[in-house]
């Protein structure tokens, strides 16, 4: 093979490995927004079918070949070309220098894992998953050791969610966290400051509810024509190409606040999946680059925007139309307060804005800690209970709501959660930049939702994954990951919220 018809050969196998994930992505739509329960079995079996065939064009010799021959003539590529190989190259190289045999047996093993942990955390039993997890961790330091490493195994890990990313820069990104919002959050709570939220309980029709998501996605800009929305269990975005991107929200009808910010939350990611460059469009790399930086978009919606005091002001007017008695009695301020209320509880994903980062800290170090076999499994609950007590003030008294509570380690997610702070952290960062070229408060003020959007879509979304997170972090804000923006605009605004100035 020359590099001319590897070239070719290379487009050629993208074009199914996409094909394949089209199709496996639309089942997965399928089955989380109303297929028939019955019908599960069966698409279970076709999934697997797909993710086999996925893995057969990965490593199949001509993949292999092409990798290869392109890699060395790097210099002759088109930009798009050249940030595809290295997406695939990445993706080649978690799975194929891993011996296949081994691969399957973990693959059995995550899904085994995934039913166990499922029951363990009904029963609220950490032994039945204890052996499980052990497995997990043994594999995947193995892998690693398989996969080759700079500095700390668990790097390895890190860069397979957040490219770029490693323990030197979270040590020093959690450390400052640890210093700074652990004692802020204490002084909110010994503040004494009662903030009013009985009426996020009220009964809210969710036939209006979803009636005012709509209202939410259209202001933002979600393209309905090019994307769709609809009820899951789990709130989610699914990007099939920038002209197909898919959003859920869920609704409960005494809880107002979760089915408002899971669909902003969820229109950030949409967002950004949608204002991909065009041009990208049939290309592998017309996709959000990483995991963080897509925590980013949505998070800078869910909170710095979604919960700031002028977006609160211009939504509320709309909300109070839609739920006139149940909001009658509820002023602006009440409202936008008991959107920011911090409550430090032991579920990550009820989690406010502040605390929320210092449950991955807690996930972060356990990880870390594990894979450089420096603690066991089996004393989990126990540290767990320990670290949620020294950085959040609460300590679980059950598995279920403790160490068992999050899916991502029975699923051999390990190097995920800190994706999440960084998103939170990012997304700051981002909005500092915004603030220089764009009147932000004003925007949110008088609605003009679009400068932002247009101002997102410039500097990080049209990019897709031509552009690592590092680089766009650095060409957007000037410098890398810095806790110091991050903190400084939790501080400022929770100060204010909890009069503690
Ligand atoms: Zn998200």
């Amino acid at each position: 093979m020359d590099f001319k018809i590897a070239k070719e050969r290379f487009e050629e196998l993208l074009i199914k490995l996409r094909a394949l994930e089209y199709a496996s992505a639309t089942i997965y739509w399928d089955s989380a927004t109303g297929a028939p329960k019955k019908g599960a079995g069966e698409r279970a079996k076709t999934l697997g079918v797909l993710s086999g065939e996925v893995h057969n064009v990965m490593t199949c010799d001509d993949m292999v070949q092409c990798l290869k021959l392109l890699d060395e003539n790097k210099d002759k590529l088109d930009k798009i070309t050249y940030a595809t190989l290295n997406k695939i190259k990445r993706e080649y190289d978690q799975m194929a220098k891993i011996p296949k045999d081994e691969f399957a047996q973990y693959s059995e093993l995550r899904s085994l894992a995934g039913q166990v942990w499922e029951d363990a955390k009904e029963k609220s039993d950490f032994t039945l998953f204890e052996p499980y997890l052990e497995k997990i961790f043994k594999y995947q330091r193995k892998f690693v050791e398989y996969r080759g490493y700079d500095g700390n195994p668990y790097n390895v890990l890190l860069d397979d969610y957040e490219p770029g990313m490693n323990v030197d820069i979270l040590d020093d990104f959690f450390n400052s966290l640890r210093e700074k919002i652990v004692p802020l959050v204490k002084r909110i709570k010994e503040s004494g400051k009662k903030i009013r939220t009985d009426f996020t309980n009220r009964s809210f029709n969710v036939e209006k509810q979803k009636e005012f998501s709509k209202y939410l996605l259209d202001i933002l800009g979600f393209d309905f024509e090019a994307g769709m929305f609809k009820e899951s269990v789990h709130p989610f975005t699914l990007n099939l190409n920038p002209y197909d991107v898919r959003l859920t929200s869920h609704f409960t009808k005494n809880i107002l606040l979760s089915g408002i910010y899971g669909t902003i939350h969820e229109c950030g990611h949409a967002l950004y999946e949608q204002d991909i460059d065009k041009d990208l469009v049939g290309s592998s790399v017309a996709t959000g680059v990483s995991m963080g930086i897509h925590e980013s978009q949505s998070r800078a919606y869910e909170n710095v925007i979604g919960r700031n005091i002028n977006f609160c002001g211009f939504i509320y007017p709309k909300l109070k139309e839609l739920f006139t008695d149940k909001l009658q009695d509820v002023t602006l301020k009440e409202f936008y307060e008991g959107v920011n209320e911090v409550k430090p509880s032991l579920i990550r994903i009820e989690a406010d804005e502040l605390t929320y980062s210092l449950h991955i800290m807690v996930r972060y170090e356990i990880e870390k800690k594990l894979i450089n076999k420096e603690i066991e499994v089996k004393d989990l609950p126990e540290i767990w209970n320990k670290k949620m007590n020294e950085y959040l003030g609460v300590s679980p008294d059950n598995d279920a709501d403790g160490v068992l509570q999050d899916v991502h380690w029975s699923d051999g997610l390990i190097g995920y959660f800190p994706s999440y702070a960084l998103g939170n952290a990012y997304a700051s960062q981002f909005v500092n930049a915004m603030k220089k070229d764009i009147n932000f408060n004003n925007a949110l003020k008088e609605g003009n939702f679009k400068a932002i959007k247009d101002w997102l879509t410039e500097k990080i979304h049209k990019y897709g994954s031509t552009k690592m997170p590092n680089d766009i972090l650095k060409d957007v804000t000037g410098e890398g990951l810095n806790p110091k923006c991050f903190i400084e605009y939790l501080k400022d605004k929770y100060e204010k919220i909890y009069n503690l100035k």
